[in-house]
């Protein structure tokens, strides 16, 4: 038997962020364990996140900021920064643009992923590639990890094993209960310098929204749609719609593709022995769905509640609440979040999100003040019609606000 004292499922970034804080803070022997024979590959991503979350996330590979700015100086000479983008603009079916200026990059995915597994390694713990976990079981005071080959125990195990969320239901928790699906090409050539994002249900009715991120010499498309759609088919009609002939023209150099939980964080991230953080306990932003920031942070706090455990020689359910606790009091918890969603993608018809981007047009989205919002009231008294949005507008603005915190 191969004993620990902390088991990861998952080497994603939620699991190796988890990793990297208990190796680095404890003597804890920590193992992760990755179904994968590689760390990064394969992976299906936009790779955009913001640059502030990016930098408060202690668990950065080699990240640090200049002092005099906001210009980022990477120390390592393999950096897995592609681009730094200052705006972010929200096309609202052919109606209006809305604005925002939070600093964001794009990133090389697989290398972050693989910076962060080597820096979980340099902090000495253990990353066990091709070893897809198969069940877990209790056994005494602990639990026991079983896969192909071999059985490991421990008396903690956290499940960072991704939106298939496998751990969750070996566990008997709750997974995510809604899913969307995730499609993008990597396009040859560089068409944006802003992350630009597309709401428009009338020509895609299905798509949530789709993206244009570009990358050093390349540019991510993608969109997401419902788990019913045919996702490839919108794609190449989102692409054609981009109306930019050059991107038309261009190579598409891979496909890639993924499904992220979507109903927000699962109601009970944590039992006897056990938490879990990331895609896993359905944690992605539902508006945008990106879950880098929040499966890291979530990795952080987990990590952090893993090391008291040990400390306290506490394993039960009633000391992991702690981790909960703090979880929810951060501002990706918030329900709003899931509110704007339902508003967004389940609510609102094509004209709906039409009169939404007359509202909203020339705004920053994620800043909206008192005085915009009585000026917002305005504008619907003068479109009677529109006033019955206003509620929904606020929500969704507040939504998106609470994204500027956390990222995209
Ligand atoms: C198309 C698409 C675009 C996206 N774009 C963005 C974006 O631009 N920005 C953003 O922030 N987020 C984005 N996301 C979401 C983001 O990729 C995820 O939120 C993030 O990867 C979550 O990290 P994680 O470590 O929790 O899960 P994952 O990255 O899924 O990692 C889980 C790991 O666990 C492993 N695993 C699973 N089951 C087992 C098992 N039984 N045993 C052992 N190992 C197992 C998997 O192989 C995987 O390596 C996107 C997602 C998709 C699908």
């Amino acid at each position: 038997m191969n004993s620990y004292d902390v088991i990861i499922v998952g080497g994603g970034p939620t699991g190796l962020s988890t990793a990297i804080t208990i190796a680095k803070k404890s003597d804890l022997k920590v193992l992760v364990l990755e179904e994968h024979s590689e760390i990064g590959n394969p992976l299906a991503c936009g790779e955009g996140i913001s640059t502030e979350k990016l930098l408060t996330l202690k668990n950065m590979p080699r990240v640090s900021q200049e002092t005099n700015g906001s210009i980022l100086k990477f120390q390592k000479e393999e950096s897995f920064i592609e681009r730094e983008i200052i705006s972010q603009r929200f096309f609202f079916g052919t109606t209006g643009v809305a604005t925002s200026n939070v600093n964001t990059v794009t990133i090389n995915r697989p290398l972050f992923d693989k910076l962060l597994a080597k820096e979980a390694e340099e902090h000495a713990a253990t990353i066990q590639l091709k070893s897809q976990v198969l069940g877990i079981t209790k056994k005494n005071q602990n639990l026991e990890v079983k896969t192909q080959k071999k059985t490991f125990s421990a008396p903690l195990v956290i499940g960072c094993d991704g939106p298939s969320a496998h751990s969750v239901q070996m566990m008997n928790l709750s997974p995510p209960t809604e899913y969307v699906q995730g499609i993008e090409y990597k396009i040859e050539g560089v068409y944006t310098d802003a992350l630009d994002f597309y709401f428009n249900f009338r020509e895609f009715p299905k798509m949530h929204y789709g993206w244009v991120f570009p990358k050093k010499s390349h540019t991510n498309v993608g969109i997401v749609t419902d788990t019913a759609s045919k996702p490839k088919e919108m794609l190449v009609k989102f692409v054609d719609y981009l109306n930019n002939s050059n991107m038309k023209k261009s190579a598409v150099l891979k496909e890639i593709a993924g499904i992220i939980p979507a109903s927000g964080p699962i109601p009970k991230k944590y039992c006897d022995n056990y938490m879990v953080a990331g895609d896993a306990a359905g944690m992605t932003n539902s508006i945008f769905y990106g879950g880098i920031a929040i499966g890291i942070h979530a990795g952080m706090l987990a990590g952090e509640t893993a090391i008291k455990a040990h400390e306290s020689q506490r394993f039960d359910d009633e000391f992991l609440s702690k981790y909960q606790i703090r979880l929810d009091s951060f501002p990706y918890s918030d329900p709003v979040i899931q509110k704007a969603h339902e508003i967004l993608y389940n609510k609102l018809s094509p004209e709906d999100i039409e009169t939404f981007g007359t509202l909203l047009d020339g705004w920053d989205i994620t800043t909206i003040s008192s005085f915009q919002k009585i000026i917002l009231l305005l504008k619907a008294l003068k479109k009677p019609s529109t006033l019955r949005h206003i509620n929904e507008v606020r929500t969704v603005a507040y939504g998106f606000s609470k994204s500027r915190d956390w990222g995209f």
